[in-house]
């Protein structure tokens, strides 16, 4: 036994065809078999003969004159094409029933029935025309049903799977019980001695290039089924584009012609499930079907515009957001060394400053110097014009001072009345040049508060790192220059001593 003999024995229960559908069967079968037997077969359900002549009747086979008896659907549509139509009819039949899980017994023969449909007209078209399409097409899929009516099996699981994984029906089948519904639908078939061009293009229905000499009728079912899906499947769009695909380029219908067809599959299709019994469900017009799919892609490109739209709106607003940031950021690291007053470098930026100056000049071998100055009797401008007048003169002074020294000195407010000037690549005689630069520019000072006029001196002391004999740092030189000071104020105030 085949491994697919064996998981038929062991797993799967196998239907047995009602007895009417064996003798439709064996009539399928015997290919000398005539019209008269099958006459004879279909007359035991009146009901049978009457959806048979429905269904020649019908715009699918678009006969030029109604016919009205059994004889007269032969003697145009053959006796094999009625057989096949008879078999159609009782297998559905048999294997409707209410669904009892989420597998969707109607859904299925819906799509089946749309599929026969589909694949009959497709085989005219395209002139591949043979006398089992329409059955072959209908049965691609009873392996599923199979596998579905198994007790041993429970298909949702397959149907759950293939959701979550998002891979194709064959591929789940395969991994979840190694055969896939395409396998288990031919044994069926065999089983019931169905001939090979019924049973063949449904085992190849999802791979027909393997198909050998039944190619072109896997070709078809496996189209067919796509059209199919267009009216009964979720994935309409791609259901869409893969059966336009085929049918432009393999069978080179033009795109108006593989639309007129998708279109008219549809119209014919539920005029033939009703022959059938089955409801058609919500089954919209192909032009509805389209013109809601470019909706919907409509619907994606604005979706896609605006999320391309609000993201470079996203983009620019954080940048201003950077920017912004950025500029708060300079500024609060600019307000960290800045004195309030007089907007001049605060005490601990000088000592940061005068740290990197002095290792800069270490490094390079450059003289420094240090100046620091204070404000003689600055008390008493507070006391004699009041402290705004004070604050004033401060401003005024740091104003002159920044103006006074070069580009390259850093002025900071050293504290109270008191500032210092950094020097760099400048030694004791350059320091005390600028410094009584300093003290006579602030000495000429005329400032006028309050209609008061108001005039100051400083005293400044400096130290030069070319004074010293070692190497100095920042503490040595600040207190060398602070005691220079001392000594200015102690010689007599406006003047510039130094260490
Ligand atoms: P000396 O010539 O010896 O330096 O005398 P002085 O009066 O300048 O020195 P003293 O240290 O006695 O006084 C400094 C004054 O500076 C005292 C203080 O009130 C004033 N002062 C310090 N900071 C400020 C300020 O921000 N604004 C104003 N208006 N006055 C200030
Ligand atoms: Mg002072
Ligand atoms: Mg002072």
């Amino acid at each position: 036994m085949t491994d697919v003999q064996t998981f038929f024995a062991e797993k799967l229960r196998l239907p047995s065809p009602p007895a009417i559908a064996l003798k439709i069967l064996e009539a399928v079968r015997e290919q000398e078999n005539s019209f008269e037997d099958l006459a004879r077969i279909v007359s035991v359900d009146p009901s049978l003969s009457a959806r048979i002549l429905k269904i020649a009747n019908s715009s699918l086979y678009g006969l030029a004159a109604p016919v009205s008896s059994l004889a007269q659907a032969t003697s145009l549509l053959g006796t094999d094409a009625l057989k096949n139509i008879a078999l159609s009819f009782v297998i559905v039949q048999e294997f409707q029933g209410e669904s009892e899980n989420s597998f969707d017994l109607t859904l299925f023969w819906r799509r089946a029935i749309t599929s026969a449909v589909a694949a009959e007209m497709l085989a005219e078209k395209v002139k591949h025309k043979s006398k089992s399409v329409f059955v072959s097409a209908l049965l691609q899929d009873i392996g599923i049903l199979i596998f579905y009516l198994s007790d041993s099996f429970d298909y949702t699981m397959i149907l759950d799977s293939k959701r979550v994984s998002g891979k194709g029906t064959c591929e789940t089948e395969e991994e979840l019980f190694s055969f896939d519904h395409t396998s288990i639908g031919e044994h069926l078939l065999c089983a019931w001695n169905l001939p090979e061009e019924i049973s063949r293009p449904i085992r190849y229905h999802h791979s027909f290039e393997r198909a050998g000499e039944y190619m072109e009728e896997a070709r078809v079912l496996y189209y067919a089924d796509h059209i199919s899906a267009i009216y009964h499947s979720e994935h309409s769009n791609s259901k869409c584009e893969t059966a336009h695909e085929g049918l432009v380029e393999h069978w080179g219908l033009s795109g108006e012609e593989a639309d007129e067809l998708i279109d008219s599959v549809g119209e014919k299709a539920k005029e033939v499930l009703g022959l059938f019994s089955i409801n058609p469900g919500a089954m919209q017009p192909f032009s509805q079907i389209i013109q809601a799919a470019n909706v919907e892609l409509g619907r994606l490109n604005f979706t896609y515009e605006q999320v391309v739209l609000e993201l470079k709106q996203a983009k620019e607003s954080a940048d201003k957001l950077a920017k912004e940031l950025k500029d708060a950021n300079d500024c609060l690291r600019e307000l960290a060394v800045r004195d309030g007053l007089t907007n001049l470098y605060n005490h601990r930026y000088f000592q940061d400053c005068l740290e990197s100056e002095l290792k800069r000049s270490h490094r390079y071998k450059h003289p420094l110097s240090l100046l620091i100055l204070d404000i003689d009797f600055f008390k008493r401008v507070n006391d004699t014009h009041g402290h705004p007048a004070g604050d004033y003169v401060l401003k005024t002074v740091s104003h002159e001072l920044v103006k006074l020294v070069r580009d390259c000195d850093t002025v900071c407010r050293y504290g109270g009345e008191e500032f210092t000037v950094i020097l760099p690549v400048t030694g004791a005689k350059g320091a005390k040049v600028l410094a009584q630069r300093l003290r006579r520019g602030i000495e000429q000072i005329r400032m006028e508060h309050d209609g008061k006029r108001i005039r100051i001196t400083v005293s400044i002391g400096f130290s030069a790192t070319d004074m010293c004999e070692r190497e100095v740092d920042r503490a040595y030189l600040i207190e060398k220059s602070d005691q220079a000071l001392y000594q200015a104020k102690k010689n007599g105030r406006n003047r510039v001593e130094s260490t």
